[in-house]
């Protein structure tokens, strides 16, 4: 049977995309508004990437550091941005979030406690002050319990296992969504007055990454399909350590806690060399291809550097790191207390995202919000440790007020164009109806290779000329992918529409990357090497947006700070 014959179809007020920190607490504010709201996630409800955050929430509560303040957050939030933050929503992070963490805490959330019974907050790269409200090394788990119990005793119809794969639009803007259920295959339209995209990142576009298989740039790839704006996609955040071996767990996060309790990061010589690698020098202290990394043979077996914490008594090591200890001894079998782990960087985190409105989440296309990390804006040009769980939250509340509130100034359901809905369901279809075609698997193979050898972290133009040269041939080849199976959980037939959202999303990465000719935060351009104020203004976006159907990108100078946050940073303009 075609989808077509099967399709299911169900209507909202509000359509939340996603149900890590960030969709679960708009559906919160959502609920509260008096909105009828659905929930739609990829996976079980309680898998998505917020559960795997450890470090915790930032939010200047003073509970340690008394001193702190929301403007010593701004500011630290701006500098460690590089400045091109959005101000306002730096601005309203920095102010909302003690709030948005006390209300968890009323909601259930168990933190770790000062011992006058506070919220006890940890010290944390980046910020001034002790900040990060936590759970021991698993603060992501608490929160998403808590907001998990909010949503549900709240009453909201959840669609697991299900994935959005189109946007539906009208003249008037967004109008629903179709997707397909994974246990079944079957196709199902979501009619909606508004839709939240809470989607998360955009990790699996390369080779190496702490993310897991959802963050496929789904929700981006979404929103710039329908004629959304997509912002600063060259700053993609590459943590310097991740497992390096063994190849199946090749870029698993190791925390930063594991340098923060003192580990130490080695070469294969012995060397302490971190204190060499000044950012002036850049260009001439890294090999210029791998043949040369490996003559240098200053890395470990498997490419990497090693970060040893087993000085330290084994004791200690186990109670500080326990979650680092058991990762090691069953994925590797290396025990940290008595020998070094190798590590090596891994794509974490994608600042750039969404261009959203800061106060009420809303995209440039009526009725389209995002919230989380697959909005841009927040973080600038490089993320704070812990600022993005407390993001989800700010802006997660935000956005599903403002999506209630849009949904409520609608008279009625927005006629859901059947003419899309239908050309949606067929092209679900199509990869299984081929009888001839690419493998999805090779294509994902070559789109992460292109991305990690020429969009990775140090980028030189005729690389990201060569990445756009390839996306492209990438994207024909996917035109005649075909799957083999059924439509019951078959995983390559998934692969297909991340795929196509992946390829999307790697375009913005290397043209934004290509745009931005210079090096600040999270983008290091070989032949830029200089942060340069002069030409960039210091504070301009690049954008990515669709135009007769293909890609143009350009320059806009960012929201102007007022008086008082420019002189929270000490800048002039
Ligand atoms: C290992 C690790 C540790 C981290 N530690 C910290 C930390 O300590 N502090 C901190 O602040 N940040 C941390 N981060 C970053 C932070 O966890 C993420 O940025 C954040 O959780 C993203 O939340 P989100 O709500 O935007 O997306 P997610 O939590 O990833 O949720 C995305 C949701 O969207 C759904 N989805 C995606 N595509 C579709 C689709 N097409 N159709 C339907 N549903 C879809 C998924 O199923 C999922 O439910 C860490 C990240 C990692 C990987």
């Amino acid at each position: 049977m075609s989808g077509a014959e099967d399709l299911e179809q169900v209507d909202y007020d509000v359509l939340v995309v996603g149900a890590g920190g960030a969709g679960l607490r708009a559906v919160v504010a959502a609920q509260e508004a008096g909105a009828r709201v659905g929930l739609v996630c990829k996976s079980l409800l309680g898998k998505a990437h917020t559960v795997m955050a450890e470090g915790g929430v930032a939010a200047a509560m003073g509970h340690v550091a008394p001193s702190d303040s929301w403007q010593t957050h701004f500011r630290d939030t701006m500098v460690g941005g590089k400045m091109l933050n959005n101000p306002r929503m730096a601005q309203l992070h920095a102010q909302e979030a003690p709030a948005r963490v006390r209300e968890l805490e009323q909601w259930g959330a168990v933190f770790d406690r000062t011992e006058d019974g506070r919220i006890l907050q940890r010290s944390f790269g980046g910020h001034s002050h002790p900040r990060l409200a936590h759970v021991g090394d698993r603060t992501g788990l608490e929160m998403i319990r808590t907001l998990q119990d909010r949503v549900v005793a709240g009453g909201v119809d959840v669609h697991m296992e299900c994935c959005v794969t189109h946007l539906v639009t009208g003249p008037a803007g967004v109008t629903g969504a179709v997707g397909y259920r994974r246990q079944t295959g079957r196709p199902i339209a979501f009619g909606a007055k508004a839709i939240v995209l809470a989607t998360g990142g955009v990790g699996k576009a390369y080779e190496i990454t702490s993310n897991s298989w959802e963050y496929s740039g789904d929700g981006q790839a979404l929103a710039y399909e329908a004629g959304a704006d997509l912002i600063d996609m060259e700053f993609v955040q590459f943590h310097p350590t991740g497992m390096v071996w063994p190849p199946g767990v090749r870029g698993l996060l190791v925390t930063e806690a594991v340098r923060g309790e003192g580990g130490i990061l080695r070469n294969a010589a012995g060397e302490r060399f971190m204190w060499k690698y000044l950012p002036e020098d850049r260009r001439n202290e890294y090999a210029a291809t791998d043949e040369e990394a490996a003559r240098w043979g200053r890395g470990s077996p498997h490419g990497g550097v090693f970060l040893d914490i087993s000085y330290l008594p084994p004791d200690h090591v186990r109670r500080k790191l326990p979650s680092m200890y058991e990762q090691f001894k069953e994925l590797a079998d290396v025990d940290i207390t008595k020998g070094p782990m190798e590590v090596g960087p891994t794509t974490h985190y994608v600042m750039g995202g969404i261009r959203v409105d800061a106060d009420s989440g809303a995209t440039t296309v009526p009725g389209l919000f995002a919230a989380g990390e697959v909005a841009g804006g927040m973080h600038g040009a490089n993320r704070l440790g812990g600022n993005s769980l407390s993001d989800l939250l700010v802006f997660g509340a935000r956005t599903g007020t403002g999506a209630a509130a849009h949904a409520a100034s609608l008279a009625g359901q927005p006629y859901m164009n059947p003419v899309q809905v239908q050309a949606a369901v067929r092209d679900l279809d199509g990869p299984l109806e081929r009888t001839s075609g690419e493998d999805p698997y090779a294509i994902q193979r070559d789109l992460q290779a292109t991305m990690q050898s020429l969009v990775g972290i140090f980028r030189v133009e005729a690389d990201l000329d060569e990445a756009i040269r390839r996306l492209a041939a990438l994207r024909t080849r996917w035109s005649t992918v075909r799957v083999d199976g059924g439509r019951v959980y078959n995983p390559g037939w998934n692969l297909v529409f991340e795929l196509r959202n992946l390829l999307v999303v790697s375009e913005a990465i290397a043209r934004s990357a290509r745009q931005r000719e210079e090096s600040r935060g999270a983008h290091s351009r070989i032949d830029f090497p200089a942060t340069d104020d002069a030409t960039w203004g210091g504070r301009n976006s690049v954008i990515a947006r669709r135009a007769d159907g293909t890609m143009g990108v350009s320059t806009t100078a960012l929201p102007a700070m007022d008086d008082e946050l420019r002189g929270l940073v000490g800048v002039a303009h």
